[in-house]
């Protein structure tokens, strides 16, 4: 058997090693056009920032090694041109000695990844506009910086913009962040990325949101970004973070298949529309895990985990990929920001029922020194209770949470199972009841009607007259300090001897600061007949969707 493999990082790298582990008889021919494989893309913005010091780190292997240890005929330098499928081959042009020829294969697969987005912006190849893919383009990045910029501005709050941000930060870069979207990181819903706007704010960053880059144009000290609203924004270097699209284009001379988006269509054993041709990675379209729906999701997990499946598959192990779940995380200096699954807008997007609960646990015990508290929101189906999604923000241990909730989600867990779920706990690591458990415990409750509930969105979209009474059952210091505007105060220690000041004719919506109090006060109210809700989450995530205003909560 022989296996030509075409990109050789995330996927490519991955596919060659387990195709060699799986056979020690096969031609494993690995082809890369730049000059490194299986290098770190995802350390590139940390090496930037100085926390990752030395280059070398970021060669998690060398073609030497992938051909000493793993006897792979590794050929950098060189571009897969095009694929003839009759013939099975593949045109190889050597980029450093100019040679073009002809490779045969028996399976060939395509792990070409997906280039940055650089859309057809007046001025976008100004020598000071940057994306950031590769180590050559870091060693571009490097330089500028190096060149003791003053300002520089990314375009684009995803993941990768993010990082980049806070690595110009930490040097000292006076950054301006210009976003389409009216939020930051938009795979998130809008008020979990409250927290990071909120920070990057707080740490000098001016935060342009629902802005566009127009036009870049070129001057004797940088590069002027001038944006849709008309402002114009000095700066060294621009860096472009909007996304990225696969690299199809063999994949379409070739006449396989490719999705609306572009990324190559392929079946659950990752075979493309030529069955002697796989696909793997940023390039093709997935199936979203929980949705079904055909989506391109561009991470290093799926990737890798793509690259083993279909090597599997060549040597015939039916080994099925089971779809792409999304799950994310970003780490922007003391915060945590992670998901799983679908969000809130994905559901809406593709028309899924769900329902949603917000929990502020803290990390670990609270009465264990440096306890961090988190806020976890969770999608779920309304009638089986199925999980459909997590977000979390905060910051140790959100990490964990998510990865717990992924496992849910891929087990197809409901939020009656998360009840159920047995965690590590010791005071500094946990608590008795885990975070987890809480959100499972909350969902389920509100599936069962022990607790029925109000969203904070729902609240506020409400006028005033159709709007419940709000009872703040904090205490009256807490009050003070911030509440839902027209909140009447009545603590819970004092709830039982004061219910007689509620109505029984209005529904009342209980809040405090995470829920908790509000649910007891919910059961306490439910139990004396009166029509209450709990708002989901309580004042605190009320700040989430209203961060601008003050500390009376006006
Ligand atoms: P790639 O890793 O991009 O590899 C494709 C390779 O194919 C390229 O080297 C390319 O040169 C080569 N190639 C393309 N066409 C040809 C051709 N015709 N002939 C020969 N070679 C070809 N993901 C995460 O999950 N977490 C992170 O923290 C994270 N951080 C990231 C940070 C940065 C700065 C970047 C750029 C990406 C990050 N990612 C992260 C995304 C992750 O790196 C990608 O999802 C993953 O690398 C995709 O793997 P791939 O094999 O499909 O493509």
């Amino acid at each position: 058997m022989k296996i030509v493999i075409v990109g050789g990082v995330a996927g490519g790298a991955s596919a060659a090693a387990r195709a060699r582990r799986l056979s020690e008889d096969s031609e494993i021919v690995l082809v890369e056009r730049g000059p490194d494989v299986s290098f770190a893309n995802c350390g590139l913005p940390y090496y930037l920032g100085g926390t990752i010091v030395d280059r070398q780190k970021l060669l998690v292997v060398t073609p030497e090694r992938l051909e000493a240890r793993m006897r792979l005929d590794v050929r950098v330098r060189s571009s897969v041109e095009s694929i003839d499928r009759q013939a099975k081959t593949v045109r190889i042009h050597d980029l450093e000695s100019g040679r073009i020829y002809d490779e045969a294969y028996d399976k060939l697969i395509l792990a070409p990844g997906a280039a940055p987005l650089r859309p057809p912006i007046p001025g976008i190849d100004s020598p000071g506009v940057f994306t950031l893919r590769n180590l050559q383009d870091t060693d571009r990045i490097k330089a500028m910086l190096d060149s003791n910029i003053q300002q520089a501005v990314v375009v684009g709050a995803g993941f990768i913009g993010l990082e980049l941000v806070e690595n110009l930060l930490q040097l000292g870069i006076d950054t301006t962040i210009v976003e389409l979207q009216d939020q930051v990181l938009p795979p998130f819903d809008k008020e979990m990325s409250t927290p990071l706007a909120e920070q990057l704010t707080r740490r000098g960053v001016k935060l342009l949101l629902g802005e566009s880059a127009d036009r870049f144009e070129t001057t004797e000290t940088g590069v002027v970004v001038h944006t849709k609203s008309g402002r114009a924004l000095p700066a060294q270097l621009v860096a472009l973070g909007i996304g990225v699209r696969p690299e199809n284009k063999l994949a379409v001379d070739a006449g396989l298949e490719v999705g609306p988006r572009g990324g190559i269509q392929v079946n659950d054993s990752l075979q493309t529309s030529d069955p002697n041709i796989y696909a793997v990675g940023d390039a093709i379209e997935v199936q979203d895990f929980v949705s079904g729906e055909p989506t391109q999701i561009p991470l290093a997990g799926p990737a890798n985990r793509q690259g083993r499946i279909a090597a599997d598959n060549v040597f015939g192990r039916e080994v099925r990929y089971r779809g792409t779940q999304g799950t994310a995380i970003l780490g922007l200096f003391d915060q945590t920001a992670a998901m799983t699954g679908a969000s809130e807008k994905s559901l809406q997007r593709s028309g899924i029922a769900f329902r949603k609960i917000y929990v502020h646990p803290a990390n670990h015990a609270g009465y264990y020194p440096g306890a961090e508290q988190m806020t976890l929101k969770l999608l779920f189906d309304p009638e089986s209770g199925r999980i459909l999604g997590a977000q979390g923000i905060g910051g140790a241990g959100v990490d964990k949470r998510i990865d717990v909730l992924a496992i849910a989600i891929q087990a197809g867990m409901t939020v009656f199972d998360l009840e159920e779920v047995e965690l590590a706990y010791a005071p500094q690591y946990g608590s008795a009841k885990d975070p987890v458990n809480m959100a499972g415990f909350v969902a389920a409750g509100l599936l069962r009607g022990d607790h029925p509930q109000i969203d904070v969105a729902t609240l506020m979209e409400q006028s005033p007259e159709e709007r419940p009474l709000l009872l703040d059952v904090r205490t009256a210091e807490e009050y003070a300090a911030g509440h839902f505007p027209d909140a009447v105060n009545i603590s819970i220690d004092e709830l039982r001897s004061r219910l007689d000041e509620l109505p029984t004719d209005r529904r009342i919506a209980t809040y405090c600061q995470v829920g908790q109090r509000g649910y007891l006060a919910t059961r306490v109210l439910m139990q004396a007949g009166y029509d209450v809700v709990n708002v989901s989450g309580g004042y605190k995530t009320f700040r989430l969707f209203n961060p601008e205003k003050d500390s009376a909560g006006n």
